[in-house]
């Protein structure tokens, strides 16, 4: 399987021509997958849920909403959440970004639950830490608020879309 490591060398030493069809290929084979937003058509790695350039997902779209569970939080929680994190940014003197993903690799005990969940937040193509996020205490609240609905999986990604 070729890297995209090995990918970058190739294109590299690809006039503009072969570079087209380099790329049309590393698509085909998954390698690349082509940004749908038609502001922006950006190759992006594989590995990448958004891309590296305006931010879009792979449907071309603003980073919206993902809720792990088939049954989603109750609108009242979610908007509990995107006010804690809005007033967060607000207090802290921190830019609105487009959304915050909760990557849940921590304890699996149930006591933490989403709040112990790894924060980030998206500013276009950029996915930025914010770990300072999660010891906020209305923003702790609003998470556990969630847990009831769905109990976080190890490796699960919940993301709230919240510059509307
Ligand atoms: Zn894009």
């Amino acid at each position: 399987m070729l890297a995209t490591s090995d990918l970058d060398v190739l294109l590299s030493h690809a006039d503009s021509q072969q570079e087209t069809v380099i790329r049309a290929a590393a698509r085909a084979a998954g390698l690349l997958w082509l940004c749908r937003n038609t502001a922006c058509r950006r190759d992006n790695p594989r590995s990448a849920r958004t891309c590296g350039s305006c931010g879009c997902g792979k449907n071309g779209k603003p980073v919206g909403d993902i809720f792990p569970s088939p049954y989603g939080a109750s609108p009242r929680r979610w908007r509990a959440l995107r006010k804690a994190i809005t007033q967060w940014c607000t207090e802290h003197n921190r830019p609105l970004p487009d959304g915050v993903t909760f990557a849940y690799w921590g304890d699996r005990d149930e006591d933490c639950g989403w709040a112990a969940a790894a924060p980030s937040f998206h500013y276009g193509g950029q996915q930025v830490a914010a770990p300072e996020l999660a010891c906020d205490e209305a923003v702790s609240e609003a998470l556990n608020g969630l847990n009831h609905h769905s109990a976080p999986s190890y490796g699960g990604d919940m993301r709230i879309a919240v510059h509307r």
